[in-house]
């Protein structure tokens, strides 16, 4: 019996979100007295054995070039093999982009129970209870699962990444050649320095920007701050920002440490992207703004008055000339 966790990867660099669901499996391998291991497809960068320094003892690795690329199909079985050979007990990903795609078939090949978007350690007193976000984030669901093997997707965010001193061993994986159902025709990377979706710090912007050609403060604020940028649903509609920006509801949930809020209403269907946020400030020079009752900080003001001042501010703070 163990805990497998899926090692995400893009661009030979392991994922945050996989380094948080590391950490988050190693705790339940400690909390079930057992031991945890990772699986990562493909190859990486840099040692790979020092992975363990997150509470995994083994990682297996199956380093074909051809795995660098994600196929769900390829990626599921492969994962429920390595999970049925060594006894997994309970099998780990990141609820991101590709784990929400794998671990539905993952749990479907090996007949488990999953629990996708958890946010906290499993229950174990009595039975695996499992807390999840659910209503994009309005409430939460306590999920217990009853079949002998578990499958958990974790938030983004929601577990911290904690370090030890530990090394992985690095078992290789042989894994059958597969002529692929799908092929990566080609890949563009979406413009911005910083993944949205693994950003600690979100700059967003409203249709109170009034245009795309205001965007510079918004991606000025970004860069000072190390942050992504992102947008309300009517700005990507509109064209003034890249569909990939486009947060709440019907765009991508995100849940950074910071989210900075500019000429946004904060109409429910944005905040059902952003309230998972651990902060939020809002910018909006309506002082009833429905996004002030959603904020830890407001600043009730005109956009582009208060932003430029906010960089000056970000940048002394920094030292940045
Ligand atoms: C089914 C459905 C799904 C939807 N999904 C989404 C979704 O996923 N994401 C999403 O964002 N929306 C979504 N919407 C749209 C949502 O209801 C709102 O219409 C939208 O979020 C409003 O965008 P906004 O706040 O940028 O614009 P507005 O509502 O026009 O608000 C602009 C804000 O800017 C402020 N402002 C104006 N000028 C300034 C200035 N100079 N300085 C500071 N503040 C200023 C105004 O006071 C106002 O509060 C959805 C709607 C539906 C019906």
């Amino acid at each position: 019996m163990s805990v497998l966790i899926f090692i995400d990867h893009s661009e030979g660099q392991v994922k945050k979100a996989s380094l948080e669901a590391l950490s988050y499996g190693a705790k339940i391998a400690e909390q079930l007295g057992t031991t945890a291991e990772g699986i990562l497809l493909g190859t990486v960068t840099g040692d790979l054995s020092s992975l363990g320094k997150y509470g995994i003892k083994k990682i297996h690795q199956a380093a074909q070039d051809g795995l660098n690329n994600l196929d769900t199909q390829v990626y599921a079985r492969i994962i429920a093999e390595v999970a049925g050979s060594t006894g997994a007990a309970v099998v780990i990903f990141s609820n991101n982009f590709s784990g929400k795609a794998i671990a539905p078939r993952v749990a479907a090949r090996l007949k488990a129970g999953l629990v996708a978007g958890a946010v906290a350690l499993p229950d174990t007193s009595n039975g695996f209870v499992v807390k999840k976000n659910v209503f994009s984030g309005k409430a939460f669901a306590h999920v217990a699962i009853s079949s002998p093997i578990k499958v958990i997707s974790l938030n983004p965010n929601s577990y911290p990444v904690s370090e030890g001193a530990g090394v992985a061993g690095i078992a290789s994986l042989s894994v059958g050649a597969e002529a692929p159902k799908v092929k990566v025709v080609s890949a563009t990377q979406a413009s911005g320095d910083v993944v949205l979706t693994e950003a600690e710090i979100v700059v967003s912007g409203g249709r109170g920007l009034k245009g795309p050609e205001n965007w510079g403060m918004v991606e000025e604020l970004a860069k000072v701050l190390g942050a992504a940028t992102a947008c309300s649903r009517p700005v990507a509609d509109s064209g003034w920002r890249p569909h990939h920006e486009h947060v709440g509801q019907t765009g991508i949930a995100i849940a950074p440490n910071l989210y900075i809020a500019i000429g946004i209403s904060g109409a429910i269907q944005h905040l059902a992207g952003v309230n998972r946020s651990k902060v939020i400030v809002v910018v909006n020079k309506d002082p009833e703004a429905p996004f002030f009752k959603a904020a830890d900080y407001g600043i009730v003001g005109d956009a582009f008055e208060v932003v430029p001042k906010m960089i000056e501010a970000v940048k002394k703070l920094k030292g940045i000339v």
